[in-house]
């Protein structure tokens, strides 16, 4: 099986074998950002594959190394029960993709990807059994995805719509996916990159903007929370690394409705390795399982 994590800079690929990683690396020409045979991973970037005619040769050299190809899709995706369960998929990051099916096994969204991963240790703990989990993805664009034990065990997030990162935050600008004023505008790396011209850690260093980020992180991890009202949080993609979790659950407290608010909400950085790709795998055993495949 090959296992694919699409995400908005770089699209990691899992193979099931040291050999089969080997025969794609030989025969790719596209953009190798680095190769780690230990874990069978490697990572492209994922503009070498944001065209029509790319994208369809992707797809077919890896179906010519494994005939079992399974991926995350950094959009919504519509799966379709029949014969054959297929899966449609929408994203204007991938717009000539827009309503058409993906030849995989099995595709996914990245923040139930993500958020399944830590969902199988969370559920672990009988004391969470009444409990849910929230997964917050914040990269270059911005999900997020909420689960109970029932979403866990029946894989009830799998064709839902997880646009987390496109709810109206402020302002009026055009966001990549039609809408104006997505919280991806506000949250995400490309906002650090914006405010930092270019260096995204430059915000970090710079008082006045680091309050600008907490406060449009802080506000928009308000709005998931009254929406949904998890009981953990777990926050993963690259700019989660530079967030201070405890500054951060502080300005979410001190800015809830009424007054200062004690949640109770465990909030925790990811610092699993390949936490995307992983859940997808386990997702997708889950999906074979449930549907007898
Ligand atoms: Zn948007």
């Amino acid at each position: 099986m090959i296992a694919i994590d699409i995400g908005g800079t770089k699209t990691l690929i899992m193979f099931s074998s040291k050999s089969r990683m080997k025969e794609f690396l030989d025969e790719t020409d596209f953009d190798v950002i680095n190769a780690n045979p230990n874990d069978k991973y490697c990572t492209i970037r994922t503009s070498s594959i944001m065209n029509e005619a790319n994208f369809h040769r992707f797809v077919s050299t890896l179906k010519s190394i494994d005939k079992e190809v399974i991926s995350t899709f950094p959009g919504i995706v519509r799966v379709e029960y029949g014969k054959r369960i297929k899966f449609r998929v929408y994203s204007q990051r991938f717009p000539f993709l827009i309503g058409k099916h993906l030849d995989f096994d099995f595709v996914l969204n990245d923040a139930p990807a993500f958020t399944y991963f830590h969902a199988a240790d969370f559920f672990k703990k009988r004391e969470n059994a009444e409990r849910t989990i929230m997964g917050v993805v914040i990269g270059t664009g911005i999900n997020a995805c909420h689960m109970n034990l029932w979403d866990f065990k029946r894989l009830t997030f799998i064709n839902r719509i997880f646009e987390a990162g496109h709810v109206r935050f402020d302002g009026n600008e055009k966001c990549f996916c039609g809408r104006r004023g997505c919280a991806e505008l506000h949250v995400s790396g490309k906002f650090l990159e914006k405010i930092g011209r270019g260096n995204p850690e430059r915000v970090f260093s710079d008082e006045r903007l680091m309050e600008v980020f907490y406060r449009n992180i802080s506000d928009f991890f308000i709005s998931l929370i009254i929406t949904v009202s998890p009981h953990e949080i777990v926050i993963g993609g690259s700019v989660s690394k530079s967030v201070d979790m405890t500054l951060l659950k502080e300005k979410i407290e001190s800015g809830l409705p009424h007054s200062r608010v004690d949640t109770g909400i465990r909030i925790r950085k990811d610092l699993s390795p390949l936490p995307h790709v992983k859940g997808l795998i386990l997702a997708y055993r889950r999906f074979k399982q449930k549907y007898r495949l």
